[in-house]
Parts: C-alpha cells; sequence; structure tokens
C-alpha cells in the first residue's frame, strides 16, 4: 500500500475554517461524482452537458465573494480553492463556471448600477440567467485596452452596437453576454448587457478547438444592434473598469492553474505507483521519482503563491501585477507539470481515456487566455521597472 495520493503537500486546505472546508470539500464530492465520470465524453464530442447546470446551481457558489444580491460574501480565498477543485477534475468546468460567476456576474457587481445588480444578480447567482463576457475581437486580442473596434454609438434612449467579438465562452447558451464597446463620440471604452433574443445579436459556435473542448466557445456579430441605456452598465466608463474584471478574474486564472497541474500531478502519482514495468511499480524508479518530486515542488510553490494572492485580495491589496504575476508563473509551472505527468504514462498518456490528454491539451487554453503570458509579464515588468514597455 502506498501513502494517499494528495496534491495538498502542505495541507493549505486545512487552514479554511470548518465552514469553508466544508464547503471545498462539496465542491470536491460534486466534481467527482458528477463530472469526472462524463468529462471526457463531452470533451471529445465538444459538447456542453447541460443538464449538469441545474445542479451546480444546487452548489450555491456562484458569485461567492460579492456582498449581497444573494450572494454568500465569503472570501476570495474560499473561491480560489473552488476554482482548483473544478480546473483538477475538469478545466473546462471551471472555465464555464469562471465566465459565469466571474467575468459575466463581476463586471455587473463592479460596474452595474445598484438597479442592475438587483435585477441582474440574484438569478444569476440561482444560474436561472446565465452569463457570457464579450471583450476579445477577432482581431484585437492582447491589444483590446487600446484597440477594440467594435462600436457603440447613442440614439435617443438607445444605443447601437456593430462589430465582432471572438472566443466569447458560453456565449452559444447564455441569457446574456456582457459586450465591451468603444463609444464613438468620446473614445472611450463602454459595456453593455446584450440580450440572447437581440436580434441584431448573432453567436455562432467556434468548432475543431483542440482545448478546453467542453466550453462552447462563439464568434458574435453584432449588427445594428440596438439596446437600451437601461442595459448599459452605468458605471463603466473607460477600459479602466473594464480592467478592474479582468484583476479579480486573473486570479482565478492562476487558481484554475494550479488545479489543472495538480490534477495532473495526482493522477501520475497514481499511476506510476499502479503500472508495473521490470517486475515492480514504475514508482520505484529513481528516475521517475525525481519528476514526480519536481512536479510537486513546483505545484507547492504555485499554490502557496496563490494561497498569499487571495490573502492580499481578501485585504483589499491586490494590485495587476500581483495577479499578472501568479498568471505567469503559475501557467507556467502548470504547463511543464502537465508534460512530466504525460511522459510518466508513457503512451496511455496520449489516450483521452487516462484523462492526461486533456490536461496537456487544456493547459494550453488557460497558458493563452485572460492575459498571455508576454502580457501578464509586460504588467509586472512595468510594475517593478516604472517603464511601460506597451508604449
Ligand atoms: P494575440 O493578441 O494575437 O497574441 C499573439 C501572440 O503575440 C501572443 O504570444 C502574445 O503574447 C504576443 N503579443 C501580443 N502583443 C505583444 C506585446 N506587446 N509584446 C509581446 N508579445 C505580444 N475573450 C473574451 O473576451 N471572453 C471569453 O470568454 C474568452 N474566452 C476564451 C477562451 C479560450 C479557450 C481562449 C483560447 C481565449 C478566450 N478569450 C476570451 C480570448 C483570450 O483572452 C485571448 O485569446 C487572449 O487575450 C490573447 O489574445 P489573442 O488570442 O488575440 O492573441
Amino acid at each position: 500500500e502506498h501513502p494517499p495520493v494528495n496534491g495538498d503537500f502542505y495541507s493549505l486546505g486545512h487552514t479554511l475554517t470548518p465552514e469553508d472546508r466544508a464547503i471545498q470539500l462539496k465542491v470536491r464530492e460534486f466534481m467527482e461524482r458528477e463530472i469526472r465520470p462524463i468529462a471526457n465524453e463531452y470533451w471529445n464530442k465538444a459538447q456542453f452537458p447541460m443538464h449538469i447546470i441545474p445542479k451546480f446551481a444546487e452548489l450555491d457558489i456562484c458569485g461567492l465573494t460579492y456582498q449581497g444580491y444573494g450572494c454568500a460574501g465569503r472570501s476570495a480565498l474560499l473561491e480560489g480553492f473552488i476554482a482548483m477543485e473544478m480546473a483538477r477534475v475538469d478545466t473546462s468546468m471551471s472555465t464555464f463556471f469562471g465566465v459565469h460567476s466571474g467575468l459575466a456576474m463581476g463586471s455587473i457587481y463592479l460596474c452595474g448600477s445598484e438597479e442592475q445588480k438587483q435585477q441582474w444578480l440574484p438569478p444569476m447567482q440561482r444560474m436561472e440567467v446565465m452569463g457570457a463576457f464579450g471583450l476579445t475581437e477577432p482581431e484585437v486580442g492582447s491589444g483590446v485596452a487600446g484597440g477594440l473596434t467594435t462600436t457603440c454609438r447613442r440614439e435617443g434612449d438607445e444605443w447601437v452596437l456593430n462589430g465582432q467579438k471572438k472566443w466569447i465562452g458560453n456565449a452559444t447558451f447564455s441569457d446574456i453576454t456582457v459586450i465591451w464597446a468603444r463609444n464613438v463620440a468620446d473614445n472611450q471604452v463602454r459595456g453593455f448587457i446584450v440580450r440572447k433574443d437581440n436580434p441584431g445579436f448573432v453567436a455562432e459556435k467556434m468548432e475543431d478547438k483542440m482545448a478546453l473542448r467542453t466550453v462552447q466557445n462563439a464568434l458574435i456579430t453584432l449588427t445594428d444592434c440596438r439596446v437600451p441605456e437601461a442595459d448599459r452598465l452605468q458605471n463603466a466608463n473607460s477600459f479602466k473598469d473594464t480592467a478592474k474584471v479582468l484583476r479579480m478574474t486573473r486570479a482565478g486564472v492562476a487558481w484554475q492553474a494550479v488545479g489543472c497541474a495538480r490534477g495532473a500531478y495526482e493522477a501520475a502519482l497514481k499511476y506510476t505507483t499502479q503500472r508495473q514495468q521490470f517486475g515492480r511499480p514504475i514508482a520505484g524508479f529513481q528516475l521517475v521519482q525525481d519528476l514526480l518530486v519536481t512536479m510537486l515542488g513546483d505545484l507547492t510553490a504555485m499554490q502557496t503563491m496563490v494561497y498569499r494572492l487571495s490573502q492580499l485580495q481578501d485585504q483589499g491589496e491586490l494590485a495587476d501585477e500581483h495577479a499578472s504575476l501568479a498568471k505567469v508563473f503559475c501557467t507556467l509551472r502548470m504547463r511543464s507539470i502537465v508534460d512530466h505527468a504525460r511522459e510518466l504514462f508513457g503512451g496511455n498518456g496520449i489516450l483521452l481515456e487516462y484523462d492526461i490528454a486533456r490536461f496537456v491539451a487544456d493547459a494550453e487554453a488557460i497558458y493563452s487566455y485572460e492575459g498571455t503570458k508576454e502580457i501578464n509579464s509586460l504588467i509586472v515588468g512595468r510594475a517593478i521597472t516604472g517603464e511601460s514597455a506597451f508604449v
């Protein structure tokens, strides 16, 4: 009998309050029971298991850190642990959840008026209204801060939106999508809540992705899409407001990277103790142990880093560069860990049924979204040197 498989080597989960720990374990149990058995099947079909949404809703964890509007007002630390637990089993699920609870609800929470928050957040918390977040465009990804080409123009009590958005997670089925557009009158970025049935809004599913295949990403076309002034996010006045949402969610992406890496490490540890070659478990070979320990060292460093990151967030001290450094470091280390895990599975590492192939592929998407390694590095570089490489 080998020791238990445990990727939380320094027992960080045990530092949570009993109440928070119970929520973490509830999510863990849900992921094992409901998601693990179907994760590869839906990934392979590139479909989203829509039947899972009401079950997700029962977990009662949407908008976990927000105060009021049916949200629990709990810590960013707990929210991080939850993102990790989801990604540990299926990174597509943590992405689906992060888009709705973080990006979409977060935009309304941080940039909406009191009335808008009361209208949208309670049903979104219950997952009766699902949300998406549309910022990236076909020709503008890293350069969204100053480069959005989707426009909005005011006409009386309405706004008219034109342009395209690419990669928009959940947008094929979500009830509302937050669309960010440049106001032709003053060149500033504004946010809009665009409803699914708006005739000027068309979301087409993006096909043939090699990562996060379960997540439904859409190419959105806005053609004279008319949105009432009441659905313009009243407190989104420039890209600085959009960036507040990204700062919050970027920390969550670092936690997702930890989850993806942890899932791969734990699977590899288990596999190496069971797989026999030369008459003994491969875990007994020195070179295999060296790889496992390298992975565990990286994983433990990542976990302690995001743990402190969330503490900063809970203390109201989170800066863009804090979140960006964790996003860069954790996604780089994640990539290395999933590669080592794949190596330890030998040929089986490329078979979907062993889960590792999915982790390796999904890691590539997390590596690039919510700001690439380069962009997040430049954000940190600007903070530590006082020199901006962007201008
Ligand atoms: P580009 O900006 O074209 O970058 C290409 C390369 O050039 C990168 O290596 C980049 O780092 C490098 N580069 C660019 N500028 C610089 C520079 N100044 N210095 C050095 N290197 C540079 N967006 C949304 O709005 N909503 C979503 O829900 C969403 N979900 C996504 C889901 C997935 C699976 C993926 C893959 C993406 C998603 N995105 C979403 C978009 C994502 O945020 C962008 O892909 C990301 O910001 C990078 O933009 P890009 O792909 O256009 O790459």
